[in-house]
């Protein structure tokens, strides 16, 4: 599935598709990736910096629009999520 990168979050919200996504942080940064899950287009947020231990981290490599993250992504059934666990690589989500 394509990932499909956003700059605005109002367009993400309304228009984006399961698997599209934005960076978001403070000038422009890229402190967190917002993504709509890839199973089912909920919301979730991904730190890409270190945010303190209480929360996870992942790390982008590639273009900004042909992202890769490291390591995979996983919507959790235990909290709430459909259970959608796979990769993104080089702007392509690939479940597992
Ligand atoms: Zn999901």
């Amino acid at each position: 599935m394509r990932a499909t990168v956003f700059t605005d979050y109002d367009l993400l919200e309304t228009e984006g598709t399961p698997g599209s996504f934005m960076y978001a942080g403070r000038g422009h940064g890229q402190d967190t990736m917002i993504m709509r899950c890839p199973g089912c287009g909920s919301i979730s947020a991904l730190p890409l910096t270190d945010q303190g231990d209480r929360f996870p981290k992942w790390s982008k490599s590639g273009a900004d629009e042909l992202p890769t993250l490291s390591p995979s992504v996983f919507h959790t059934k235990d909290k709430g999520g459909c259970g959608w666990h796979g990769f993104l690589q080089e702007g392509i989500w690939k479940s597992i």
